[in-house]
């Protein structure tokens, strides 16, 4: 990672701040009683941290994806759940500034979520598509002159109780075909989002993410123009990959700490004796690394390509970049939580020392399941066959 700028060095300081002194504190808490962080989000509110990505001219601080990658990492270090709200927001934020095209009434909302730091979730996956975010079933419904309604059956919106807008992908019409989609940005007072289900799951038990009968009515301007297509290759499904990864590379970090300090503190109680799995932690820093690697070349990849030429995110190979990250990623990081587990032993199976690892581990569990890798792997095999070499 390099060195970002120093007008963005100070939310990174602050993030970090907020991730040692705000999340890490209230992270077991959290994970036990499956809650919202709410004083880690609330923290991050006081720090203008949620209007990071809007752009300066309309209020923001404009943050660098790199910067905002940054801070990912840091609140994953401390707390998944944090880390994974602050993400889906910001991937939201980004998505709706990269494809504004000078709409009036999303620039507006841009500067009232600055002002107001307001919060974005997001209803991609449905039920009956599950995570092909390249399908819908519900659609954006005409109700007279400028008025638009949905019905959508959605199993998991993380932090849906306590968002105050929701971004919807829906079919354009009720006509549409299934892949004929747009996105809806609603605001609280306009969505109903009725509970179907409890959030009691083995990991990210911060994120609050049980399914919901979401039912909006809302002015047809709060449809983004760009064609959906081009929203989701060159903006939502790159940045979710690349700020997810960063994310689970944070958790495995912290794992991988723990474990180094586990064995430190072993090797200082019996100096000279033989540490068995310090090789054990070799290995796991080998992994670690190659994670590293991969996360932040992919990021560097994107920024490329995005400055250049954005139409290149659109081609098959970037298609298969950006898989193939979240591919690596998601596997990557679980397996060095389990590595920093064998290396501490019982001492890292319990949830109640300095160096317990099974939260870790239960959190990077859900990177295989935030789109099915095999779904991924499905789309990258066709692709595979035709796609042009990079
Ligand atoms: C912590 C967490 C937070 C989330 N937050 C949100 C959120 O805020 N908003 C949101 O919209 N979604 C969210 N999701 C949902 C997520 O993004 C996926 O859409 C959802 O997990 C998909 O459901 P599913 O696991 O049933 O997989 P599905 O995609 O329905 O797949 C079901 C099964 O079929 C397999 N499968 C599917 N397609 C193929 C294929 N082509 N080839 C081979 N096998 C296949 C899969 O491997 C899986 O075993 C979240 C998920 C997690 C884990």
């Amino acid at each position: 990672m390099s060195v970002p700028a120093d007008s963005e060095r100070g939310l990174l300081e602050a993030v970090r701040r907020i991730a040692e002194e705000v999340a890490a504190a209230a992270a077991d808490d959290v994970d036990r009683n499956a809650r919202f962080p709410a004083e880690a989000l609330e923290a991050l509110r006081g720090a203008g941290a949620l209007s990071a990505a809007v752009p300066e001219a309309l209020g923001g601080q404009g943050a660098s994806l790199e910067t905002i990658a940054r801070c990912c990492f840091e609140l994953g270090r401390r707390c998944s759940s944090t880390a994974m709200v602050f993400a889906m927001h910001q991937i939201q934020v980004l998505t709706i500034a990269r494809h504004l095209d000078g709409a009036p009434w999303f620039e507006s909302y841009l500067r009232e979520l600055h002002q107001e730091q307001r919060l974005i979730a997001s209803a991609t996956s449905e039920v009956g598509t599950g995570g092909d975010m390249s399908r819908s079933i519900a659609a954006a419904t005409p109700e007279g002159e400028g008025v638009l309604s949905f019905e959508k059956q959605a199993p998991t919106v993380s932090y849906g109780a306590h968002a105050d807008d929701l971004l919807t992908t829906l079919r354009r019409t009720p006509d549409a075909e299934p892949g004929d989609q747009v996105l809806a940005l609603t605001k609280s007072g306009q969505a109903e989002l009725e509970p179907a289900g409890a959030w009691d799951t083995l990991g990210m038990r911060g994120t609050c993410s049980p399914g919901f009968l979401v039912r909006a009515r809302f002015a047809s301007e709060q449809v983004l123009a760009a064609p959906f297509a081009e929203v989701m290759n060159q903006s939502m499904v790159p940045l979710s990959h690349i700020l997810w990864s960063h994310v689970w590379l944070g958790i495995a970090t912290d794992a991988f700490e723990r474990a180094r300090a586990f064995l430190r503190a072993s090797a200082r109680r019996r100096p000279g004796e033989p540490l068995p799995a310090a090789a054990r932690l070799s290995h796991v820093m080998a992994e670690l690394t190659l994670l590293r690697g991969e996360v932040s070349q992919a990021l560097h990849d994107f920024q490329a390509d995005d400055v250049d030429d954005r139409a290149r995110l659109m081609t098959m190979a970037s298609v298969l970049r950006f898989n193939n990250l979240k591919l690596a990623a998601s596997e990557h990081a679980p397996s060095v939580c389990a590595g920093a587990l064998e290396v501490v032993g019982i001492v890292g199976y319990r949830n109640d020392t300095p160096y317990s690892v099974g939260r870790h581990l239960r959190d990077a569990l859900s990177a295989r399941l935030m789109v099915a890798n095999e779904r991924l792997h499905a789309t990258d095999a066709a692709l595979l066959l035709i796609a042009k070499e990079p």
